[in-house]
């Protein structure tokens, strides 16, 4: 069986990041989306937001795809998922140079799981978790780039509510 990890923060999960999972669960047999704690960046959402949020996102999508947490390095979450290769989306040249070293690090680290690179539909490229939050905390629709049940999630979020 043929397992690949898509690990990143998805904070929150965007349609670049739905449009990979479609396309690498296509190409294997299981795909696992490693939501990883990742507190260096200071995400928006808890890492139970996220993982609920990822969970209900790809709920339907075809093929098996299982959502984990985890907060080890990269290549022993993976070797733990019994996967033999590692699912990262790149969009523009400015993704290329922190891709490239990462990869290369972790082929260092352990190889025998391959990185593999696919590109989000051209219309979604431009998209990043990042920008998103910005443009919600502007007040800006951000309808275009997340599913409308994220973007409430936004919005309730930088109310103030609990979810
Ligand atoms: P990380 O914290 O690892 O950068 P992200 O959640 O930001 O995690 O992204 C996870 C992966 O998805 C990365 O490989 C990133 O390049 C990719 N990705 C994010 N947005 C897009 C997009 N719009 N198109 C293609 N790949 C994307």
């Amino acid at each position: 069986m043929k397992v690949a990890v898509y690990p990143g923060t998805f904070d929150p999960i965007t349609l670049g990041h739905l449009d990979i999972i479609r396309r690498g669960a296509h190409l294997v047999d299981k795909l696992v989306i490693g939501v990883t704690t990742n507190p260096a960046k200071e995400p928006m959402f808890t890492v139970d937001e996220r993982l609920a949020m990822v969970h209900r996102e790809v709920a339907g999508m075809p093929g098996q795809i299982d959502v984990v947490a985890f907060d080890s390095l990269l290549m022993d979450f993976a070797e733990s998922q019994g996967a033999t290769a590692i699912l990262r989306g790149l969009r523009a040249v400015a993704d290329f140079e922190y891709e490239f070293q990462m990869a290369g690090m972790n082929q260092k680290l352990n190889d025998s799981i391959e990185t593999v690179f696919l590109m989000a539909d051209v219309s979604l490229q431009p998209i990043a978790s990042k920008l998103v939050k910005e443009i919600a905390r502007f007040g800006g629709s951000i309808d275009k780039f997340v599913t409308p049940a994220v973007a409430e999630d936004v919005r309730r979020h930088l109310r103030g509510g609990s979810r």
